[in-house]
C-alpha cells in the first residue's frame, strides 16, 4: 500500500534523476529551477538518490574561479559513473547464433562486453549462469541494478514472459523469472526492437523523445514507436511485428506465410545469408562473413548487401508515411558499421517516401556496434529513471565465489 506521499517523492525522485541525465553535472539549485521543485525537496532526494549509488557530487578542482565565489561552493551532482561506488547494470541480448552480455552504466555506456556462442543451445539457466560468470569478472564489486534481457519475438514487459519466439522455439516462457533465478538480481525483458527505441529515447538524440520509428533487421525483423518519450506496446505488447511487412518491388517467396514479398523473406540476415551461399559468396550462412567480405573488396558482397539496403530503405518509406516520426532508427549490421549502406537505406527510402525528402531523418543506433548491450541494459534503466523508487533492487555486487 502506498501513500500520496510515497507516490509525490516517487515522482519527485523521478524528476531529479532525469534532470541529472539531461543536464548534468548540475548543482541543486539548478535542479530546483528545472523541476520546480523546492530546495528542500531536491536535497532530500538527492540525499537518497546518492546513497543508492545513482548520483554523486562532484567536487570542484581548486582554482581562481572556486576561490574567488561567494559563500558555499555549490557542488555540481552527475550520475555515478565513476569506477568506485557507481551503480551499473546488466545488458544481454539473447540471439539466435549467439548472446551478447553488456556491463552498462547510468549514462548508457558500454564498459564490457562478450559475446557467447549458443554452441550448447540456448537454455535461460546455461545463458544466465555465463551472464553471472561475466558480472563476476567485470562488476568489479560497483552496486548492480539488476539485469535488462531483449531477444526477438513478442514478449509481454509486464510479467518477463517470451509469449512467442519462433526461431528458439519459445512459447509463454517465463524468461523473467527463470533468469532472476540463476543471478539473483532484478530482471526485466522486453523486445529488442522495443530495448533499441527505449535507449535511443533515454540516452539518443533528443528528437528521439518527440516521436521515433525503429526498425530492427536482424534475423528477425521487428519495429518499434515511441511517441513522447513512452514506447508504444499495443494490448498484447505485438505492436512492430512487420515480418509480413509487403515491400514494393520484392518478388521472394514467404516460406512462413505462403505471399511474397515479405520484409523478413525479404532482408533478414537469414536470408541475405542464404542468398550469398547461394551465390557462393561465402561458405557459411554467417552475416559477418558477408559484411566481412564486402569491406575486404569483394564486388558481389558488396552489390548484395546494397540490395539488401534498398529493400530495407523501401520498408522504411512505408513506416515513415505512416508515422512521419522525428527520427527514424534502423539498426542492420551492415550500415551500423559502413556510413555507405546507410546512405543506401536513406536513398532507397526518401525516392519512396511522400511525407520523408530529408534523408538525414533517417539514422543508425546512436550507440553504434555497442546498440545490442546498451538497448539490453535500457530494459532495465528506462523503468529505473521513470520510477527510482519501485527499482529498489538489492544493490549488492554478486560474490564471485559462488560461479567460479
Ligand atoms: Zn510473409
Amino acid at each position: 500500500m502506498t501513500h500520496a506521499g510515497d507516490d509525490r517523492a516517487a515522482v519527485n525522485a523521478a524528476a531529479v534523476l532525469r534532470t541529472v541525465l539531461d543536464h548534468g553535472p548540475v548543482a541543486r539549485s539548478v535542479i530546483s529551477r528545472l523541476c520546480g521543485l523546492s530546495p528542500a525537496a531536491v536535497s532530500r532526494q538527492t540525499t537518497g538518490l546518492i546513497r543508492r549509488g545513482l548520483l554523486r557530487e562532484l567536487r570542484e578542482p581548486p582554482g581562481p574561479a572556486a576561490s574567488g565565489g561567494i559563500g558555499r561552493p555549490r557542488i555540481p551532482l552527475d550520475l555515478h559513473t565513476g569506477a568506485v561506488g557507481g551503480a551499473v547494470a546488466a545488458g544481454l541480448h539473447i540471439g539466435v547464433p549467439a548472446s551478447t552480455f553488456g556491463l552498462v552504466d547510468l549514462r548508457g555506456q558500454v564498459l564490457a562486453r562478450r559475446t557467447f556462442p549458443h554452441d550448447g543451445g540456448h537454455s535461460p539457466a546455461r545463458i544466465g549462469a555465463e551472464l553471472a560468470r561475466f558480472l563476476a569478472e567485470f562488476a568489479g564489486g560497483r552496486p548492480l541494478l539488476g539485469a535488462g534481457a531483449a531477444l526477438g519475438g513478442r514478449v509481454r514487459p509486464d510479467d518477463g514472459v517470451v509469449v512467442r519466439h519462433e526461431a528458439l522455439g519459445w512459447r509463454d516462457r517465463p524468461l523473467a523469472r527463470e533468469l532472476s533465478e540463476v543471478l539473483g538480481l532484478p530482471v526485466r525483458v522486453d523486445n529488442h526492437a522495443r530495448a533499441v527505441a527505449g535507449a535511443e529515447i533515454l540516452f539518443g538524440r533528443p528528437e528521439a523523445r518527440r516521436s521515433l520509428v525503429h526498425l530492427f533487421i536482424g534475423n528477425v525483423v521487428d519495429a518499434a514507436f515511441g511517441i513522447e518519450g513512452a514506447l508504444h506496446r499495443g494490448p498484447n505488447a505485438a505492436a512492430g511485428e512487420v515480418a509480413h511487412l509487403p515491400v514494393p518491388g520484392s518478388t521472394v517467396p514467404c516460406a512462413a506465410c505462403g505471399r511474397t514479398g515479405c520484409l523478413q523473406a525479404t532482408a533478414s540476415d537469414a536470408a541475405v545469408c542464404a542468398e550469398a551461399v547461394r551465390r557462393r559468396i561465402v561458405p557459411d550462412p554467417a552475416i559477418w562473413l558477408l559484411v566481412d567480405a564486402a569491406a575486404a573488396g569483394d564486388p558481389r558482397a558488396d552489390r548484395l548487401l546494397r540490395e539488401r539496403a534498398r529493400a530495407v530503405g523501401r520498408a522504411a518509406a512505408l513506416l515513415l508515411d505512416v508515422f512521419d516520426p522525428a527520427v527514424m532508427v534502423v539498426t542492420e549490421l551492415s550500415s551500423v558499421l559502413h556510413e555507405g549502406y546507410l546512405d543506401e537505406i536513406r536513398e532507397a527510402a526518401v525516392a519512396l517516401s511522400h511525407v520523408c525528402a530529408d534523408p538525414e531523418r533517417i539514422v543508425g543506433p546512436h550507440a553504434g556496434p555497442a546498440v545490442l548491450p546498451e538497448a539490453a541494459a535500457a530494459v532495465l534503466l528506462g523503468p529505473l529513471f521513470s520510477d527510482p523508487s519501485a527499482s529498489s533492487g538489492p544493490s549488492v555486487p554478486p560474490d564471485p565465489s559462488v560461479v567460479t
